[in-house]
Formats: structure tokens, C-alpha cells, sequence
């Protein structure tokens, strides 16, 4: 059950069963999940709803859809389900998680929510270059997102630098939008899927710059080019374009659980099973827990195995009471 008092703070307190904490696909079929196996759960959904899903142009692999569904349209299909299953969701972020007491303490602002059970779903951000014009440039033609932002580049030059799913996907989409689309990998072989290497080379305006990094993005106001390094000869050169969409991979969204529950080299939720943490009645879920899949289709399989955790890890709290 739930209870709702006024806090010190001036914000509001709630005691949930559950708390979940990220609304991409994991956070909300944990939701779904969790409110059909009869908890009382919330969803802090953050002020950038639907995850990484939103920053995708056409989704072709997510099962029952023989169509591609936009990523934006298939997050607001499952956040329609959640709340119509009953899940209330906050458009706002977590800013502190206590995992160190029970029940576990989520603040968002101003307002404090406790749980018996946490499910965490926060995802994972893209990776940066790490170069410091990198930063210089960032909104002035440096993009993380094509879908967001490939409109400014109209009839442009941009390069896209990675050579996994969402650099050949962005590069795709972007071929439609701008003049040239310049692909620089750092080896001589893509990581993205056959599918769309294939349609990738198909494409007369994607051209690939192989084995080579950017080492500087320059311009004076805005981005006017990239310098690229070849790594087999260490030759510099100049690429003149006016967008560089940066498509390196991500990292997972950990540092408000950091030092709390135990996290794996590279800073993803160390799994206990399948969705369990080092923390019981803490669970995982999707993206910041899984350096491998990383697929819609598996988050939301990873939040619905996480909802029946916790709803089993309840039950024995109950029986234990
Ligand atoms: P990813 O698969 O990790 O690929 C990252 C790419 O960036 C790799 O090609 C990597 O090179 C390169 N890279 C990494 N660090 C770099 C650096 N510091 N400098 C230069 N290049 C660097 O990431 P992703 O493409 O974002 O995909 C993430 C996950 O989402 C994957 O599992 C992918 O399958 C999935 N996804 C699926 C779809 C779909 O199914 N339609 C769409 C998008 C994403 P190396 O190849 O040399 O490692």
C-alpha cells in the first residue's frame, strides 16, 4: 500500500512497493509487469521521457510490428499501456537514490519516495570522443542524435564517426537529408548489422574513411571540419564538413547508484542472477545492465523478468512479516 505525508522539505513522501527508475523500454514493461502482478509501483520516468528509443528514426525489429514504427511513437504506445495498466508515472529526474536503508529512499527534487523494492532502469548515455574541440563545438554542429538534429544539416556535409547499429543507421538517415555523409572508422570493418552495412554501401552519398580518428574538430563559430588521423600511416588530413555526429557506443547511467550497489569494470549494475544486484530487493534492468544485447526487445524482456523478481522478492518479505 501506499501512504502520502507532507516532508520536511516541503515536498511530498510516498511508500511504494515498488519504485522504478527509468522509462525506456525495461522501465516501462517492468511498470506493466509489476502493476499486473498486483504491486502498488510508481515510475520515475525523468524529464526526458522514452530513453535512448527516441533518438531513433525506424524501428524494424521490434516484434508486432510488420511495419517500422518510429523509436518516439513506439515509447508513447508503451507509456500509453503502462498508464492504462495503472502505472503513474513522474516526468521528472531521480536525484539522489539511498540504497543503503530500508526502505530504500528515492528523492526527485523536492519530493521522497520509499520502497521496498527498486528496479533500476536508468540506461546508458552516448560515449564522448573526449577531445576538447569536441565540447567546444557541442550544439554549434557536434550532435549525438541524427534523428534530433539532422534537419540543421540540410543539403551539408556532416561525418559520422562509429561503426556500430546506430552510426550506419544515423548515417543512413542523414544520406536522405544532406549533401555527403562520411563515415570514419577506426578499423577496416563495421560492427553494424549485415542489413544495414548493405544498404549503407549501397548508398552513393555515404562514402567511409576506414582505420581512422578524428583528432580535431575545427571551425571558428561553428564546425567547419574534422581532421583525421589515419592510424595505419599517422597521416593528418582535413575533412571540410559543417556537422560531426559522434556514434562511439555509451555508457551506462550509474553514477546515482555508485558506491552503493556493486558495479562491473566498466560501470554497468553487476547482475546476481538475472535482474538481481548486489543489494536484495534492488534489481536491474536493460541498458545499464547489459554491455552485450542492448536491444529494445531485450530491455523490455530484461524489465519483465525484474518485475517478476521483485514481485517474488515481496511475496517473501510478506511471508517472512
Ligand atoms: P556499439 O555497437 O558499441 O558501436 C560503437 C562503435 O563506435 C563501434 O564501431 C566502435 O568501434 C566505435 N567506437 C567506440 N569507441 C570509440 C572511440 N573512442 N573512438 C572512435 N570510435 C569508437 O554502439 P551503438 O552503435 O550505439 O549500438 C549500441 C547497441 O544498440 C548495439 O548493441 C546495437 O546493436 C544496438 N542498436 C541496434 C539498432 C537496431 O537493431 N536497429 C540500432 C541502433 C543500436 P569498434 O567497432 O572498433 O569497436
Amino acid at each position: 500500500m501506499s501512504f502520502k505525508i507532507s516532508g520536511i522539505s516541503g515536498g511530498k513522501e510516498e511508500k511504494h512497493e515498488i519504485v522504478i527508475i527509468g522509462s525506456g523500454p525495461a522501465g516501462l514493461t517492468a511498470g506493466i509487469y509489476a502493476v499486473r502482478g498486483g504491486a502498488d509501483a510508481i515510475l520515475i520516468g525523468g524529464y526526458s521521457f522514452g530513453g535512448q528509443l527516441m533518438l531513433t528514426t525506424e524501428v524494424e525489429n521490434f516484434p508486432g510490428f510488420p511495419e517500422p514504427i518510429l523509436g518516439p511513437e513506439l515509447m508513447k504506445r508503451m507509456r500509453a499501456q503502462a498508464e492504462r495498466l495503472g502505472v503513474n508515472i513522474i516526468d521528472k529526474d531521480a536525484t539522489e537514490i539511498n540504497l543503503l536503508e530500508r526502505p530504500f529512499r528515492i528523492t526527485v527534487e523536492e519530493d521522497t519516495y520509499y520502497a521496498d523494492a527498486v528496479i533500476l532502469a536508468m540506461g546508458a548515455s552516448p560515449r564522448e570522443l573526449g577531445i576538447p574541440s569536441e565540447r567546444k563545438f557541442k550544439g554549434k554542429g557536434v550532435s549525438y542524435c541524427a534523428v534530433c538534429d539532422g534537419m540543421f544539416f540540410k543539403g551539408m556535409d556532416v561525418a559520422v564517426i562509429g561503426g556500430g547499429d546506430t552510426a550506419i543507421e544515423d548515417a543512413i538517415y542523414l544520406s536522405k537529408i544532406c549533401k555527403s555523409v562520411t563515415v570514419i572508422h577506426r578499423r577496416d570493418k563495421l560492427r553494424a548489422q549485415a542489413v544495414l552495412q548493405k544498404r549503407a554501401f549501397s548508398i552513393p552519398n555515404i562514402k567511409f574513411v576506414w582505420n581512422s580518428e578524428v583528432v580535431e574538430i575545427y571551425g571558428t563559430q561553428k564546425v567547419e571540419g574534422v581532421k583525421v588521423k589515419n592510424k595505419m600511416t599517422n597521416e593528418i588530413s582535413s575533412l571540410p564538413v559543417q556537422g560531426v555526429f559522434v556514434d562511439i557506443g555509451h555508457i551506462p547511467n550509474t553514477s546515482l547508484v555508485e558506491g552503493q550497489v556493486e558495479l562491473t569494470e566498466n560501470k554497468y549494475i553487476k547482475l546476481y542472477g538475472e535482474t538481481g544486484t548486489s543489494i536484495k530487493g534492488v534489481f536491474a534492468a536493460g541498458d545499464i545492465a547489459d554491455p552485450v544485447y542492448r536491444q529494445a526487445i531485450t530491455a523490455a524482456g530484461m524489465g519483465a523478468k525484474a518485475a517478476l523478481d521483485a514481485l517474488r522478492y515481496l511475496q517473501e518479505l510478506k511471508e517472512k512479516s
